[in-house]
């Protein structure tokens, strides 16, 4: 598949066509390609594949400003909004409820999910050598800023995550139909950046995670003006695993994002309606929380905190 005709040294705005609304109007997903000077591999940069994720529309954009195509050895594909249809509803999903994360690499004949999972796939994925998917913890949940990826399988990638200098790079196993299992199954290495929370641009986050895409494009070669910088503290965790709520009541979470904790340390206490402690929880293994909810009120079984486990 080729990239769409863009010299070397220009940049192009294109409207790729995934859809059409009810009244025949294009439903058009932006894209941006910007061709380096030199040659170089080709990357895509994703924000927004789930709809109400907005992290990464703002790290898209403040990409588009930060990268000067005198300095850019390569292609570049930059797209802040892959799920308009999403974003515009504010929603994580497609109008029909399903998750585009999930049909990909799509199919011409298929559902509406599928096609316009194909369309985004054969246009910004295929064509480039490696890319990052840029997502933020779902509804009522925050995680802390990480890189996830297949790493087990994939030494390039495990490289281009530890270059990334984010705190926390996560083992993570594909998910069937997701962006990033459909490009590793053509050979196209893929980063998953989470951060923050839905429905905000968090500035703090999205600043730690456009020095993330900067520095993983240099480590591809990319930006060879741009100094490797080591991690001043970066935890690689080979597995997590997600903490969840024995008791029903008001949470009373006693860690914070992104702290490290110790078997046996208080991890929160449930309070019920009439203020009484119901129930402590302790940290089952040390790790890291990666991710916690951020409604404080549980049922059992609902997910608390996501912990990154330590290397054995
Ligand atoms: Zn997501």
């Amino acid at each position: 598949v080729a990239l769409p005709e863009v010299a070397p040294g220009e940049r192009a705005d294109l409207r790729l066509k995934v859809s059409e609304t009810y009244t025949a109007a294009p439903v058009d997903v932006p894209v941006t390609v910007i061709r380096g000077v030199t040659a170089g591999p080709a990357a895509f940069v994703t924000g927004a594949l789930h709809g109400d994720e907005l992290n990464g529309v703002a790290v898209v954009h403040d990409l588009l400003y930060e990268v000067d195509l005198h300095d850019l050895a390569g292609t570049l594909v930059l797209v802040p909004v892959v799920n308009v249809l999403g974003v515009t509803a504010r929603s994580r999903y497609l109008p029909d409820r399903r998750d585009l994360n999930r049909h990909f690499p799509g199919n011409p004949n298929g559902s509406a999910a599928a096609r316009y999972a194909d369309a985004v796939f054969r246009t910004v994925v295929e064509p480039c050598d490696f890319g990052i998917d840029l997502h933020t913890a779902t509804v009522r949940r925050a995680n802390a800023v990480q890189v996830r990826g297949d790493f087990r399988a994939d030494a390039r990638l495990a490289r281009l995550a530890r270059a990334s200098g984010l705190p926390f790079v996560v083992q993570a196993r594909r998910r069937r139909g997701s962006l990033r299992w459909a490009a590793q199954r053509r050979g196209i290495a893929c980063l998953v950046f989470e951060g923050g929370e839905p429905l905000r641009f968090e500035r703090s986050v999205v600043a730690m995670v456009l020095d993330g895409v900067l520095n993983v494009l240099a480590a591809a070669g990319m930006l060879p003006g741009r100094a490797a910088r080591p991690p001043d503290h970066q935890v690689v965790c080979p597995g997590s695993r997600w903490l969840r709520a024995e008791v029903g009541g008001i949470l009373d979470t006693k860690v914070r994002l992104g702290q490290h904790v110790t078997a046996g340390d208080e991890l929160w206490s449930t309070i019920n309606v009439f203020g009484r402690e119901r129930n402590s929880v302790s940290a089952p293994t040390d790790g890291w929380v990666i991710g916690m909810t951020t409604l404080p009120m549980v049922q059992p079984g609902d997910p608390v905190l996501h912990l990154g486990l330590p290397a054995d």
